[in-house]
């Protein structure tokens, strides 16, 4: 089923996650026990994230370094095929442009067809880290737009090669990347909205949001993407905080914001056990509050660990 029919006036706020694919030669059982101590609570839907390569550096024998790429993450697809398989859950891939030429991109399209996977979450990705700019790969695209468009060119049955008779269209449904505190390369809020605008004019079926700990961020965005007429469901993304490490970490790599409140709270704590409480409390009531405003979901970063989501879907599922 296409996420957007679940989202669109669903009886009561629905429950989803996000899971990371394991580090390379790491099992998969973690992920599924993961999983599987959140199924209770009725997920419509589980992304899971892409990861693109990286450059690593590897002394040789000569002592020389010597510069490899690797994906430290990879399986996502795989992971996707599993998960639809053995939870019977529509799994959501995230789909990147960095590191992927169309061609690819139209390989993993194909696949993802096949095997009964009909929803994405279409990205751009992040610079890799030795790089300060994102660079798209030669023969790939720049922005998650140009992605989306090469998905609902696939939807209509268009593929890279045009000459192809009678090519089946893929159904895709589309989620995309939306920033209640700005995307961090955009010059200003109104920009980013616009560009996010142009994605729902392209074919964009629903946003999901960057992870913000002040629900006002997320209201007066929903409210100004209303006013320039983007009208898809927009899902909030929650994540409960659980380590003291992550009042420096979480605004450094996702460019939010913390509120003073919760940063006294954290600060107040002698061990991370008692940050996750103060993270579970903090995101308990976040979720109550979204689901007052009756949000069609709340979709939780787990980063792949089910203990504090568990805590905070008891609460409320
Ligand atoms: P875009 O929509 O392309 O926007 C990027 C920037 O360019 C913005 O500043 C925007 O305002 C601007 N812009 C957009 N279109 C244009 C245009 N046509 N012309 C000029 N400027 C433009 N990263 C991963 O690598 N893997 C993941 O699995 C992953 N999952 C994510 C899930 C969610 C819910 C979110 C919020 C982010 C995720 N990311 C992931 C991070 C994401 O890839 C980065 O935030 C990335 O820097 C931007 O991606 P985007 O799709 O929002 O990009």
């Amino acid at each position: 089923m296409k996420i957007v029919d679940y989202l669109r006036n669903p009886e009561k706020t629905l429950f989803s996650f996000e899971v990371l694919p394991p580090m390379k030669g790491q099992s998969i059982q973690e992920l599924f026990d993961t999983i599987d101590q959140l199924m209770e609570f009725g997920p419509k839907f589980v992304n899971v994230t892409y990861h693109r390569e990286e450059f690593v550096y590897k002394k040789r024998p000569d002592g020389l370094l010597e510069r490899k790429t690797t994906r430290k993450r990879p399986g996502t697809v795989g992971i996707c095929a599993a998960i639809l398989h053995r939870y019977g859950v529509e799994p959501v891939p995230h789909l990147i442009c960095g590191g992927f030429t169309k061609e690819e991109t139209e390989n993993a399209l194909i696949d993802l067809h096949y095997l009964g996977i009909h929803n994405l979450l279409v990205l751009r990705g992040d610079p890799i880290p030795t790089e300060k700019v994102f660079t798209p790969e030669p023969g790939g695209h720049r922005y998650a737009v140009e992605l989306l468009e090469q998905v609902v060119n696939m939807n209509r049955g268009i593929y890279l090669e045009e000459e192809i008779e009678n090519a089946v269209p893929t159904d895709f449904c589309i989620g995309v990347a939306g920033y209640p505190e700005k995307h961090y390369e955009a010059p200003n809020l109104q920009s980013d909205l616009r560009y996010l605008k142009m994605k729902v004019d392209k074919g964009a079926d629903y946003i999901v949001t960057q992870m913000f700990f002040d629900n006002r961020k997320y209201f007066d965005f929903v409210e100004k993407c209303r006013a320039i007429g983007i009208n898809v469901p927009i899902v909030p993304g929650l994540k409960p905080l659980t380590s003291k490490r992550q009042l420096t970490m979480i605004p450094r790599v996702f460019h939010v914001e913390l509120p003073e409140e919760l940063v006294k709270e954290v600060e107040k704590c002698s061990s991370d056990e008692q940050v996750k409480e103060v993270g579970v409390e903090w995101c308990i009531a976040q979720s109550k509050e979204l689901m007052q405003h009756k949000v069609p979901c709340l979709h939780y970063y787990s980063m792949s660990k089910a203990a504090s989501v568990r805590k905070v879907a008891e609460a409320l599922f």
